[in-house]
């Protein structure tokens, strides 16, 4: 029985991260291909001297040439293999404890569950598969029918990734236009998270319509937050501001560029009966915490939380200083012992690097502070060891002390 369609050898001396179970195969790697493989072909890897090594998906119009997909000779990358995939995938968020107080969850994280180019969230009965990637688009009807046959599923829909798509089919936004098709999502799906509702847009939110990497930080930072006044910045639809008002903040200022999300938000506040302490201001973060300062105000817990600065290892320098001003900012409007909530999503941006912009921008705006909580992903969003690129969100609570 023949497994692949090509062999992909390998140059000698470029087989350690195969072996090392990395999921991702990058061109440079590559010495010459025996056979034919289109893209989206299942292919072996092989050494520089023809052992086998691993198996996965080629794709010649992108840097990540093959995504890997078993390090096991006789296990075929099939309909199948994806299918029991995201079933076992599904099964790991079931036993969470984490997870217990939410019906809204991260079924499938991408290599993190041996699914490279797939993202699939549920929102209660709802699910919203996001593809990154061509082995992914490939299979998305099985990927479609496996998440729909999963407990507790009722519909299952689709969205595309096209930033990295463009990655992926060379630029050619013909080819991406032709994987489109018509859109199920619903605009509203009520979701539950530690006791409180939210609504959600499937069809035109931001990520797959709701973040649930924070959501264990927001009940962290909403520990902080009785009788405090609270600025939520970045809020999108609100989620960090409902859970400090939920837990007692006497007023929380939401700050975020989109009226969309803002009129989200203010839906989500008057939903858990906290709209009288939630306020919302359309303005862009940047400016309105100059304005603030310079008008004097003042908080007693900043929430930082931007969208990803850095989206390659070229804009970690201008990234840095980007978050380095916000948090100089968020620094600069809090009382003496005052809390700052500070995130970054961007992967590049290691945590001992954030706390290294973090400890200048504290020291440009003459405060000292120390850590008292650090923070990462949601535990449907986990790291697979051999991919430690999978974690992206870090976050600090820092406590200032003058
Ligand atoms: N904290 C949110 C997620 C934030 S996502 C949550 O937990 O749900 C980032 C948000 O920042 C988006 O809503 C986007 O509209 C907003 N945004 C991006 N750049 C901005 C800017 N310069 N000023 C204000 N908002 C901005």
């Amino acid at each position: 029985m023949s497994f692949a369609s090509a062999n992909v050898i390998l140059k000698s001396g470029r087989d350690k991260s195969v072996r090392a179970r990395h999921p991702r195969l990058f061109s440079g790697a590559i010495k010459h291909i025996e056979g034919r493989a289109r893209d989206g072909d299942v292919v072996d890897v092989r050494d520089n001297n023809g052992e086998w090594l691993a198996r996965g998906v080629i794709n010649q119009l992108s840097a990540i040439a093959v995504r890997l997909m078993t390090w096991d000779e006789h296990e075929a990358v099939d309909d199948a293999l994806w299918a029991a995939r995201i079933r076992a995938a599904a099964v790991r968020r079931a036993v969470d404890p984490a997870l217990a107080e939410t019906d809204a969850r991260r079924l499938v994280f991408g290599e993190s569950d041996g699914l490279p180019g797939l993202i699939a969230d549920q929102y209660a009965g709802h699910v919203v598969a996001e593809f990154s990637a061509l082995c992914a688009v490939r299979r998305r009807d099985v990927i479609l029918d496996a998440l729909r046959a999963l407990q507790g599923v009722e519909a299952a829909h689709e969205q595309l990734d096209v930033e990295r798509l463009r990655a992926e089919f060379g630029n050619n936004p013909r080819l991406i236009a032709a994987l489109r098709r018509p859109a199920t999502a619903p605009e509203s799906v009520l979701i539950r998270e530690h006791g409180l509702t939210f609504n959600v847009n499937l069809s035109s939110g931001q990520k797959t319509g709701f973040y649930l990497d924070q959501r264990a930080n927001r009940a962290r930072v909403a520990a902080y937050c009785a009788d405090k006044r609270v600025l939520n910045t970045f809020s999108y639809s609100g989620a960090f501001g409902v859970a400090a008002a939920r837990a007692g903040a006497a007023l929380v200022l939401n700050v975020d560029s989109s009226a969309d999300a803002l009129a989200l938000a203010a839906e989500n506040a008057a939903l858990n009966g906290v709209a009288g302490r939630f306020v919302t201001q359309e303005a862009d973060v940047f400016a309105d915490l100059r304005a603030r300062r310079a008008a004097g105000e003042r908080f007693d817990v900043v929430i930082l939380d931007p969208p990803k600065m850095a989206h390659n290892s070229g804009q970690i320098d201008k990234a840095a200083r980007a978050y380095k001003d916000l948090n100089r900012l968020g620094f600069s409007l809090l009382d003496p012992g005052g809390v700052l909530a500070t995130f970054s999503c961007s992967g590049v941006i290691s945590a001992g690097l954030l706390q290294q912009i973090v400890f200048q921008a504290a020291r440009e705006a003459g405060r000292d502070a120390v850590i008292v909580e650090r923070l990462t992903q949601a535990s449907d969003h986990p790291v697979l060891l051999s991919y430690p690129e999978g974690e992206y969100l870090k976050g600090f609570i820092i406590r200032v002390t003058n």
